[in-house]
């Protein structure tokens, strides 16, 4: 299959070794020139969990300069760069290739349904993880697995043939039942865990340890719940309380800082307005008052602000 990842950061270099070793044909686009240079020349680095390196060469290039027909459009940039990708990319989309993201946060649809027919858009979520140290290099970690649905499954051509070739990958992928549920479920934990550890500048377990974690956590995802429930969602606070609370112990994710911190610490724009941000702003359309997740969302800008990130 001739597959193109658009946004090829830390999660579409992942993905574009796997798919890349299992006989597809993959073209990595991304804005970023010194890490499509790195990969051009020197290859892409992949450090594993037992810190070996390991060397692989795939074609790279600016999202200008792309061309051809793919079968396949990966979409892996963040929530906020996808608008942006999708126009610099149209010239390969109108060979109708099949357009997927996995990215986090709720909208990811709506922005891509500006500028492809729903008939070839499939979403999904992934607990695959994989960071990025520096240009053409990124560093992963234990396994994953993906869950994904067509937006309109009785018109998408040919989803079994996708699902097989990304098992075919070893990336684990199989067909959510309620795609829409499972990424309300991922944006409210990560509206509870990403916002908070940034602005308190703590990792989960020190959130978790908080005598209050559990105010913060239901201002939250109450609203969560409300503004899900008008706009025809199934969302349960309790069941991602629970998700949170697995996420506690040191054994678990306890001592990992979340991706929003990162971005922040590392003066890169966060996905708030796709996550509490994106609940606030539904919620006013619907007339469902959200007003932690819209303060939240503020918050984090406010940060941003004041470390200069635009
Ligand atoms: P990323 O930040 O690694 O890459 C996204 C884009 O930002 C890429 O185009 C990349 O080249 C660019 N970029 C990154 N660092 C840059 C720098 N220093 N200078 C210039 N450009 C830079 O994003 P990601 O972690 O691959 O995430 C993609 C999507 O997948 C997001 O929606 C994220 O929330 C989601 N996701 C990530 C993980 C993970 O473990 N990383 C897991 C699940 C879902």
């Amino acid at each position: 299959m001739k597959i193109a990842i658009a946004g090829a950061g830390a999660m579409g270099c992942r993905f574009g070794v796997k798919l890349q070793s299992a006989g597809n044909q993959v073209t990595l686009i991304d804005n970023w020139a010194a890490h499509v240079a790195a990969i051009n020349q020197q290859g892409l680095t992949v450090t594993t969990d037992d810190g070996t390196d390991h060397v692989y060469h795939l074609t790279a290039v600016a999202p200008q300069a792309v061309t051809g027909e793919f079968d396949l459009v990966i979409l892996f940039t963040k929530a906020m760069q996808m608008d942006q990708m999708l126009q610099d990319i149209s010239g390969i989309l109108g060979n109708h290739p099949a357009v997927l993201t996995l990215a986090n946060g709720i909208g990811n649809v709506e922005t891509i349904e500006r500028h492809v027919p729903k008939s070839q858009i499939v979403v999904g979520t992934t607990v695959w993880s994989s960071g990025m140290p520096g240009p053409g290099h990124i560093k992963v970690t234990g396994t994953g697995s993906i869950s994904l649905q067509a937006v309109v499954p009785t018109e998408f051509a040919d989803f079994s043939g996708l699902l097989t070739t990304l098992n075919a990958a070893g990336l684990n992928a199989s067909q959510a039942d309620n795609v829409m549920a499972a990424i309300w479920k991922k944006a409210g934990l990560n509206s509870v865990l990403n916002t908070y550890c940034t602005l308190f500048d703590c990792n989960i377990g020190e959130f978790g340890a908080l005598p209050n974690w559990r105010t913060l956590n239901d201002a939250v995802l109450n609203e969560f719940e409300a503004v899900a429930q008008a706009a025809g969602v199934a969302f349960s606070a309790q069941d991602v309380t629970d998700l949170i609370a697995a996420q506690f112990s040191p054994e678990t994710n306890g001592g990992h800082y979340p991706s929003m911190h990162q971005d922040m610490a590392h003066q890169r724009p966060t996905e708030i307005d796709f996550l509490n941000g994106y609940v606030a702003k539904l919620g006013a359309q619907l007339q469902v008052p959200a007003p932690t997740n819209a303060i939240l969302a503020q918050e984090i800008h406010a940060q941003e602000a004041l470390k200069g990130i635009s």
